[in-house]
């Protein structure tokens, strides 16, 4: 017990340490993959010791504290994180768990998404006019980072049409596509500059710049998958809809986002989008397949971290400890 509670306390301290290093500084020292053993490591052991919970644990938070740098945003509705599978059996753990919620025994529709690797912004329309713009912060608070979410072109600053919700909060991914980040390092290797990790990193540490004409030289895109705040009826009653919706307004959604049933959908999707991965035009660290209709997420909820009704399927790592910690990196 006495041990069991001090490899819970350094697991923490470990993990608050690489949270701080991933999401304050955009600067990580060790791989994601490297990040979920340990992050898995301590959720195993709180499961078998309950009485060591904590709502503090890094397994019960989001992300890192907002930047004092940036005007303070609070959301409307928490911005949350995604719990993982990493395997096929694990997925139908998953898809179980969510029958026996439900308590029903018809094939569940999945809205399955790639997961994007860059980091998630919060964008607030009112009258279909981008008004701010949010990193995800703790999840409660993010950084105000509308003049650097101005400078990215894939982001309208005003949505087409007129049938917009007066206030609609539209969430999604900033990230590096693969090429512009490739061009980039390179110019910084030739100029003897540091180098980015990795698109992730090069897309958090070039939309929390605190000059926005530098994140206007960055090659910065993204995709919406889904909403925070909608005034008035919700768009749709699936998520599918949902995003069809923001895609006439003019939002980009990506081509690759598919409705497929039940878990064996997921599974074929899963393996599709791998077999094509070094091919998308941008790096993607899993897939994410969320229950498709609205009223089944509202009866699912969520727990402290995560909505029950979404998971992200994580692909096998790909990069190694020795690759990050060989080389120097810049934020
Ligand atoms: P996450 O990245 O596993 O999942 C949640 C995030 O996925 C969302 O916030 C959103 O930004 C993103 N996302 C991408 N596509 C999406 C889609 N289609 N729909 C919904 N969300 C989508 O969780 P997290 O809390 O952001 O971060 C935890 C992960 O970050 C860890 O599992 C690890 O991989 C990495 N991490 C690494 C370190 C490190 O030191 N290397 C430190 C902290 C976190």
């Amino acid at each position: 017990m006495i041990d069991a509670k001090a490899q819970v306390l350094a697991l923490r301290e470990q993990l608050e340490r690489y949270n701080e290093q991933y999401y304050v500084a955009d600067a990580p020292t060790v791989p994601d993959a490297e990040y979920d053993r340990v992050m898995r490591e301590l959720i195993a052991l709180e499961q078998a010791h309950p009485e060591l919970l904590d709502a503090s644990s890094p397994s019960q938070k989001v992300g890192g504290a907002p930047v004092s740098a940036f005007p303070e945003v609070r959301h409307a509705l928490p911005m949350l994180s995604l719990d993982n599978v990493f395997s096929d059996q694990e997925l139908a753990a998953f898809e179980k768990r969510l029958m026996s919620r439900l308590d029903s025994t018809t094939e569940v529709t999945f809205c399955c998404e790639p997961k994007l690797d860059g980091l998630a912004v919060s964008l607030l329309y009112e009258q279909g006019q981008l008004v701010q713009a949010a990193t995800r912060g703790d999840g409660t608070t993010g950084e105000g980072i509308l003049e650097n979410v101005r400078t990215i072109k894939a982001i309208p600053l005003k949505l087409k049409g007129h049938d917009w919700p007066a206030r609609l909060e539209v969430r999604g991914e900033v990230f590096m596509p693969s090429a512009g980040f490739a061009a980039m390092n390179a110019k910084a290797l030739t100029k003897g500059d540091k180098v980015f990790a990795n698109p992730r990193n090069a897309a958090a540490g070039s939309l929390r710049q605190l000059d926005s004409r530098i994140t206007a030289k960055r090659p910065l895109s993204f995709y919406s998958y889904g909403v925070g705040l909608v005034e008035g009826e919700p768009l749709a009653d699936s998520h599918f809809a949902t995003l069809q919706r923001l895609k006439d307004w003019g939002m980009p959604i990506s081509p690759e986002v598919k409705r497929m049933p039940g878990r064996a959908g997921c599974e074929q999707y899963y393996a599709d989008i791998l077999s094509r991965r070094d091919q998308l035009p941008y790096e993607i660290d899993g897939v994410v397949y969320k229950v498709d209709d609205l009223a089944l997420q509202a009866e699912l909820g969520f727990v402290a971290r995560a909505p029950r009704w979404a998971t992200a399927h994580k692909f096998p790592a790909q990069e190694e400890l020795t690759k990050l910690l060989n080389v120097e990196f810049q934020v």
